[in-house]
């Protein structure tokens, strides 16, 4: 879209028909990729604010293009809800994470609790629940140490989230709700919905130090995640000043670039596994 003077948004037909054949041609792609096991994890630690120790990893997912290279799930993930491949590949990335942090257990890492995103649509199809078992079972993980977190989009079918969040509470999944504040936020869930920490929005922290309406923001959430008995994750944390904000408000986990940005398993081996190694 170009901007023209009066005619401010100006599409030509043929940036549109650009648009389309980069869509059509990363669909196909990531049919492949789902084949092919082009999809990678990084993970980003977790750290508890009182003592400063790794208390999880969030996977996130990326896409080692053949040709295109690292591709962030911002250009993919909602193609891949567009055309139903989402499912597929939120049950690889469950599968991956899970087994990913059970080897780090069997390595002798202390153990961590891994941090699942789901889609919209995993959450809402009937796969989850059966599939979750499965993966439990045969990855032999721990469900103390997996989390999923799910957004306030998703605690909006109220009769059906509560259901699919109390089998996975049975299970002893943990439960995170994601990007809290910035979706459908709604009281009732808060209340009546098994769930474990709140994260706060990396809008509200990137903004914490020179925006009194975001540190009002913040102060609330955590004191109302509190009042609730739920721990509260700050994401997207950058800065010494952020952090300590965070602290003197007693918000319990940070995670964000100031630790570290999400990084491959094999880095955080480096970093982790090997302080463990006499
Ligand atoms: P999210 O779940 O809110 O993940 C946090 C995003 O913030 C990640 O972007 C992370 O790399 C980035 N981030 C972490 N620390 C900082 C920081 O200090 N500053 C800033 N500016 N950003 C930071 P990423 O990895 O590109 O993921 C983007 C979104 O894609 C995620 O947002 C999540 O909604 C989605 N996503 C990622 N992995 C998966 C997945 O496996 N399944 C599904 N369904 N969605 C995923
Ligand atoms: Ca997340
Ligand atoms: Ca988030
Ligand atoms: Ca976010």
């Amino acid at each position: 879209a170009k901007s023209q003077g009066k005619n401010r948004y100006v599409v030509h037909t043929s940036e549109l028909l650009d648009v389309m054949m980069d869509e059509y041609m990363l669909e196909i792609d990531l049919r492949r990729a789902l084949e092919e096991n082009e999809f990678v994890l990084h993970y980003q630690p977790q750290i508890n604010n009182d003592t400063g120790k790794l208390v999880g990893f969030e996977a996130l997912i990326r896409w080692q293009h053949p040709t295109l290279g690292l591709i962030p799930p911002g250009k993919f993930i909602k193609l891949a809800e567009e055309n139903g491949l989402i499912t597929q590949i939120g049950e690889w990335v469950i599968d991956e994470a899970c087994s990913q942090n059970k080897k780090w257990h069997d390595a002798g890492m202390t153990p961590v609790k891994i941090s699942v995103n789901l889609s919209t649509q995993q959450f809402l199809t009937g796969n989850l629940i059966p599939f979750m078992k499965d993966v439990l079972k045969r990855t032999a993980i721990d469900p103390a140490y997996v989390v999923v977190e799910i957004t306030e989009y998703m605690a909006m079918e109220y009769n059906y989230s509560i259901q699919v969040l109390e089998q996975l509470k049975a299970l002893g999944i943990g439960i995170s709700i994601d990007d809290f504040g910035t979706g459908y936020s709604s009281f009732n869930y808060l209340k009546n919905f098994p769930i474990d920490y709140i994260k706060i929005d990396k809008s509200f922290v990137g903004e914490l130090m020179n925006n009194e309406k975001d540190a009002v923001i913040v102060k609330a959430i955590i004191t109302l995640a509190h009042n609730l008995h739920k721990e509260v994750i700050a994401e997207g944390v950058e800065t010494k000043e952020q952090l300590n904000f965070l602290k003197n408000y007693k918000c319990d986990i940070s995670q964000g670039y100031f630790f570290s940005k999400p990084l491959p398993a094999g880095e955080i081996e480096k970093i982790y596994l090997k302080q463990l190694r006499p």
